[in-house]
């Protein structure tokens, strides 16, 4: 993401550092998200031009002093600076509702420990239950409301929803669709595996922003995978530091918001998919997966040409996957910097045995990774 390491990509100068910084340094082909930001509009144009592949906005703080909010007016003038431009705008849709700002008793998203205890003296910041009142459904509704209606500013510019959490958005984006707009809308591993309920309090690597909501909203985003209104999954991995992550007091509202989980994403779906079946005898085959973490994926990104499936004249990039065999997550042998992640001592089911990149062996359960990085930085015209 865009703002996920310093400097954020919201300029052509510090696109170029990251650029660099990149170099020969990547496992996999990578692309890269720039970053709209208010008074950055002169900049988006030369980005496009440079290489991104769309970008992303926060309709809420988001926790990074260099990427503030934008407010609907830069919104407009971001999409109106982009119109016919041939990228896609993506939106962080939380957004602080009238009530909040109205009903003192409700706790502000970025509170701190002592204004929580003021607020809400009977849920301490470090409940999880504190966090997930603090970021209700109603924001994302809001937020994707308000997307809604930017649209008519531009609506050549194909928008997407990052990490939707709340299935309440459903109905709007059904409508949305159906009226036109040109929308596409993912969810994350995580908002698919977890449920609320079973969060214990202090457990800030669970901690994303928008929070894991209820076992009902997640069954209700299988659905809407299933029915189309979510088109992709994915992992948001977000990555910080122990420190960053509050372990020590576990306090939710002080804590890094982000989940790292990147490599495990097919097992995480394929656990969830079972139980799916299980309960609901909901039936899938490897091409609805494959088309929710790859083909749609590779459509979002402009990248359909040469990425999304296996066909002739295509990167040959894919993995060999047992989904007979088990993987137990231990957090400690994960490639990561850092090494967290709620997923730390589950058994999920299936296992990566291979993965190949443009015809390429790049990692093998038994030997690991090659020995130096052979990714590509993405950087071509998108393409439809
Ligand atoms: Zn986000």
């Amino acid at each position: 993401m865009p703002l996920n390491a310093i400097p954020p990509t919201t300029t052509l100068e510090n696109f170029k550092i990251k650029l660099e910084a990149a170099k020969d340094q990547c496992w996999v082909d990578v692309g890269f998200w720039g970053g709209i930001i208010p008074g950055n509009a002169g900049n988006l144009v030369e980005l496009v031009n440079a290489g991104v592949r769309g970008f992303k906005c926060f309709m809420i703080e988001s926790g990074v002093d260099e990427f503030p909010a934008v407010e609907k007016s830069d919104i407009e003038l971001a999409l109106k600076t982009l119109d016919g431009k041939n990228t896609l705008v993506m939106f962080h849709a939380e957004k602080e509702s009238e009530f909040q700002h109205q009903d003192h008793d409700f706790p502000h998203p970025t509170a701190t420990i002592s204004k929580i205890n003021d607020w809400i003296p009977d849920l301490h910041p470090t409940t999880y239950a504190a966090f997930l009142k603090s970021r209700p459904d109603q924001m994302e509704v809001d937020a994707i409301q308000t997307i809604i209606e930017v649209s008519t500013v531009a609506p050549t510019v194909p928008l997407h929803i990052v990490h939707l959490a709340s299935a309440d958005a459903i109905p709007i984006i059904r409508q949305a669709k159906d009226d036109g707009i040109k929308l596409s809308v993912e969810t994350c591993f995580h908002y698919l595996a977890f449920a609320a309920e079973n969060i214990p309090d202090k457990a800030t690597t669970f901690k994303c922003c928008p929070p894991i909501r209820s076992s009902d909203n997640n069954e209700r985003l299988w659905d809407a995978l299933r029915t189309g209104e979510i088109t992709s999954v994915v992992s948001d991995h977000s990555p910080c530091t122990p420190h960053l992550k509050d372990l020590d007091i576990g306090d939710y509202f002080r804590a890094w918001g982000g989940i790292s989980s990147v490599g495990l994403g097919l097992s995480i779906l394929w656990t969830g998919l079972q139980h799916q079946f299980r309960t609901k005898n909901y039936r899938v085959t490897f091409a609805d997966i494959a088309r929710w973490t790859s083909y749609n994926t590779a459509l979002q990104t402009g990248l359909i040409a040469s990425k999304g499936s296996i066909d002739i004249g295509k990167d040959a990039d894919f993995c060999i996957f047992d989904p007979h065999d088990t993987l137990v997550v231990d957090q400690t042998l994960l490639p990561f910097k850092n090494k967290m992640t709620p997923y730390h001592g589950r058994t999920l089911n299936g296992l990566v045995k291979e993965t190949i990149l443009r015809g390429k062996t790049i990692f093998t359960t038994t030997d690991g990774h090659l020995p130096k990085p052979t990714g590509s930085l993405l950087l071509e015209t998108r393409a439809y």
